[in-house]
């Protein structure tokens, strides 16, 4: 048995090896260590190899799903190794000693789920192919659990957007390239491009590709990759795969993975969806909705019309409650028509998939004809059109399926009456059975005289006749027509010849009616699959109407408006606000206060300051997120807006950690702003928060105050720059299309009041002491920290401070200021004098009303 492991283990090519032994799907070795502790389950040994034992664990085949779900979200992939054989066969094979034949039918790894209970229903499971090809990168991309499958080319410099855009949670590139660091190193036959357009041909049975769109030779590379991954991981079987589609570069707004993390698109920046844009935006019936949803979100439009295409389509729901309503009530009661798909088609398809066919099916009909009673805007309309169709498909499920088909197609009863009669001829035999078989018991009962006689049936004997030991000896008589199976403790089983002759009956008219099922279900498959193209139309389409319901519902809830798009450069809004903050202060019960932002051609670039916690990063995200909802296709969160479409999209928080992999808070900080200076362009939106925050005081302000005059004189984009240098506001005066702002602040009764109101104008002072005494700093060091800062800002005014003159900074003589030693307290003395661990209780209460003393006294 070792031998036969140790050989499907090498197959398995270091994924973890499932491998089936009856009721169990056991680990041994390393494996069983690494399973155990992810899976926190017992691990043992057994036999031995080599001298050791071999640590073992496993666990039950029934409840598999979940352990597999467990080990794939820690990163890890499995092989399943199956018996394909019965144990049975195998001694015929071999004699008794045989062991079963075991092979990998397939194996589990993230990107290539599709049991529902292993996926999160509202996300797309993306598995994701690389292929470089002289300078460029194919990149081909497969969520399997619905057969969408899209290809698009990138320069190397655009491949950590395009990741970051398509978030795939498994992908697979050619082995001797370093080019991604995530990516499962495959053979680098596999992403050949002749290889790839071959597969993609012989896959759709087409002699051309021409009528999928245009693919380059990178495209053909990376789906050539992707589809020999698949056929790996499928052991020869391959998923429902669509016919792909292609992007073309710059028909989407670039957002790279800095951007979407510090602007929770999709995640919150400590994980999980919960206060991300997603999630205040998400009011997506179901979820085929919702991946739509946050694929738009990751991938806004830069086109015009198709941008404003969406928006029509939300206008026109968000006009009509009721339609909305309506359609938002039969979208809730849509099954997952691509998910139920994808399964029928990969093979894993289960009986209740057939029902939520017939059922998703139908309802979209009924979703079609809400629509069509009024005049829809083309994107509607076209949703709307694919919804129709499939009667037959219907009406052949309708009358083939029960109501509510099983998910386990093994235990049968799925089909309906009426649908076939031979089939109900046998279960018509076997409820005769049945019922005879309850009436010999109500017989021997009566002809043993013995009440407690009960005819009971397990899966090892099948029926049998079982009664308490003290009655048994009725039944053990010679002639008494019961012949003994079994003895347990209390009871004693028999079987009869009647017993015998009915359970043959159940037991023959139940294996015809099972092989009548498993070919009806295989018909209705076959039946499905037929229609592969048009099924996933309809759910593409009602995936779209509840997006577009979705977003009128979301706009309608907060007051947003349809944004008017703009080919120039601007970004007018007024009234903005920040969708996510907005919600996290109401449940407070607390107001947002909504602000205004202007850019154009010749304000393109608001330099903005006031106090900590005044709202200035709240201000810079509401307006990015605001561009990038509109770019989406959503309403937005503002009286009005006026957005020209941007190419590219950055976000950049000064000191963000990025520890994990490698590079220091400042090391990430300067790193992203490089990549936006050398990639925004005069079309891009860029917010830089506090850039500079992460090294020294002069260093940083040198750092923001050139990058500053670099947006503004090279790159030229709009941008919103959130600084606490007082500085910079001197970079007005020689920068023309660059305005000063600051969140209002002011001080009442020596408190500090934050406005959160954008001003026009500079920040006449920070309010840093006040925020750090909000915040609980202790007293004595606030104290410390105002005396320190007069005397810092006494030093600056007598040189002439960094704004002055920045050929000649004084640096040396600031620093000389911070380090003069302090004054002394001799409160700190004497706390520092106390050495706690020598103390006794009584001294150490003393010492305390010696400290209390002296604070006193130093007050007065
Ligand atoms: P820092 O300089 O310390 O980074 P900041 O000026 O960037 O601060 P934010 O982080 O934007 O300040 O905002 C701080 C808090 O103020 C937010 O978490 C929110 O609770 C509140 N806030 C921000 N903007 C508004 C607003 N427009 N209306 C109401 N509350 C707001």
């Amino acid at each position: 048995m070792i031998a036969q492991y140790l050989a499907l283990k090498a197959e398995a090519e270091g994924c973890l090896l499932f491998y089936r032994m009856g009721d169990f799907f056991e680990l041994f070795f390393e494996d069983a260590k690494v399973a155990a502790g992810v899976l926190d389950i017992a691990l043992t040994a057994r036999g031995e190899h080599d001298g050791a034992p071999i640590p073992m664990c496993g666990v039950p085949v029934h409840s598999a799903e979940s352990y597999l779900a467990r080990l794939i979200r820690a990163g890890h992939r499995v092989a399943i190794a199956e018996q394909i054989e019965t144990p049975d066969e195998a001694r015929r094979r071999g004699g008794s000693k045989a062991l079963v034949s075991r092979a990998i039918v397939r194996f589990v790894t993230a990107g290539t789920l599709t049991e529902e209970a292993l996926l999160d229903p509202r996300r797309a499971n993306v598995l994701a192919a690389l292929a470089p090809l002289r300078d460029a990168i194919g990149v081909a991309w497969v969520d399997i659990s619905t057969g969408r499958i899209e290809l698009e080319e990138c320069g190397a410099n655009a491949l950590p957007a395009v990741l970051a855009r398509i978030g795939a949670c498994e992908s697979v590139a050619p082995e001797g390239w370093n080019g991604s660091a995530e990516a499962i190193a495959r053979p680098a036959a596999d992403f050949r491009s002749e290889a790839g357009e071959a597969k993609l041909k012989a896959l759709h049975g087409v002699a051309t590709l021409d009528g999928f769109g245009s693919f380059t030779r990178p495209m053909l590379a990376a789906v050539g990759g992707l589809i020999a991954y698949l056929e790996h991981v499928g052991r020869g079987r391959l998923p429902l795969l669509l016919p792909p589609s292609t992007r073309a570069a710059g028909d989407r707004l670039v957002m790279d993975a800095a951007t979407c993390a510090s602007l929770e698109v999709l995640e919150a920046q400590g994980g999980g969806r919960a206060g991300s844009l997603f999630a205040a935006l998400d009011r997506c019936a179901t979820g085929a909705g919702a991946r739509l949803l946050a694929s738009d979100l990751a991938a806004p439009l830069t086109g015009r019309a198709e941008i404003e295409a969406r928006h029509a389509a939300v206008a026109h729901l968000h006009r009509d409650p009721v339609l909305r309503a309506d359609l938002r009530a039969s979208l809730r009661r849509c099954p997952d028509l691509a998910r139920a798909l994808g399964r029928i088609a990969a093979g894993r398809g289960s009986p209740r998939d057939l029902g939520q066919l017939r059922d998703g099916l139908s309802e979209a009909r009924a979703i079609g004809a809400l629509l069509r009673t009024s005049e829809l805007p083309p994107l509607l309309a076209e949703a709307a059109a694919a919804t129709g169709g499939h009667s037959a498909l219907i009406d052949h499920l309708s009358r083939a399926l029960v109501p509510a088909p099983p998910a386990e197609r093994a235990s049968g009863g799925f089909i309906a009456a009426g649908y076939d009669h031979a089939l109900d001829a046998l279960r018509e035999t076997s409820g005769n059975a049945r019922r005879a078989i309850a009436a010999l018991e109500a017989c021997y009962r009566e002809e043993t005289g013995t009440p407690s006689l009960k005819i009971r049936h397990n899966k090892v004997l099948g029926y049998f006749i079982e009664v308490p030991a003290r009655h048994a000896d009725r039944l053990m008589a010679p002639d008494s027509g019961f012949a003994h199976r079994q003895t347990m403790a209390g009871v004693v089983r028999f079987n009869s010849l009647g017993l015998h002759e009915e359970a043959s009956r159940i037991a023959e008219a139940g294996s015809h009616a099972q092989a009548a099922e498993d070919a009806h279900f295989e018909d209705l498959c076959a039946a499905v699959t037929a229609c592969t193209q048009a099924i996933a139309a309809t759910a593409d389409g009602l995936a779209r109407i509840d997006v577009a319901a979705a977003l009128a519902e979301r706009a309608a809830e907060g007051d947003w408006c349809r944004p008017e798009m703009a080919e120039t450069p601007c970004l007018e809004i007024a009234g903005g606000r920040h969708p996510v903050v907005e919600a996290a202060l109401a449940k407070l019960g607390e107001r947002f206060v909504a602000n205004d932002c202007r850019l154009g051609p010749d304000d393109r670039l608001w330099l903005i300051g006031g106090p900590n916690m005044g709202g200035k990063s709240t201000f810079l995200r509401q307006n990015a997120l605001i561009l990038l909802l509109a770019q989406a296709g959503s309403f937005v969160p503002a009286t009005s807006a006026r957005i020209g479409i941007a190419d590219r999209l950055f976000s950049r928080v000064g000191a963000a950690d990025n520890l994990a992999r490698g590079r220091s808070t400042f090391m990430v900080e300067m790193v992203e702003t490089a990549a936006i200076l050398s990639q925004a362009t005069e079309r891009s939106f860029v917010i830089l928060d506090e850039v500079g925050r992460g090294t020294s005081t002069y260093d940083g302000m040198a750092i923001a105050w050139a990058v500053v005059e670099a947006v503004h004189e090279t790159t030229r984009c709009r941008c919103l720059f959130a600084t606490h240098y007082h500085e910079l506001a001197r970079l007005a005066e020689s920068c023309d299309a660059l305005s000063l702002h600051h969140v209002r602040a002011k001080e009442w009764k020596g408190e500090l009041v934050l406005l959160h109101e954008l001003a026009r104008g500079a920040v006449d002072r920070s309010y840093g002491l006040a925020v750090a005494r909000l915040a609980g700093l202790p007293a004595p060091v606030v104290k410390r920290a105002r005396t320190i800062l007069d005397r810092l800002e006494k030093g600056r005014a007598a040189t002439g401070g960094l704004a002055a003159g920045l050929g000649d900074l004084p640096l040396f003589a600031a620093a000389a200021m911070v380090d003069e030693p302090p004054p002394t307290d001799p409160l700190a003395e004497a706390l520092a004098a106390i050495d706690p661990d020598a103390l006794s209780p009584r001294e150490a209460l003393e010492a305390l009303y010696r400290l209390k003393r002296a604070a006193v006294e130093r007050e007065a």
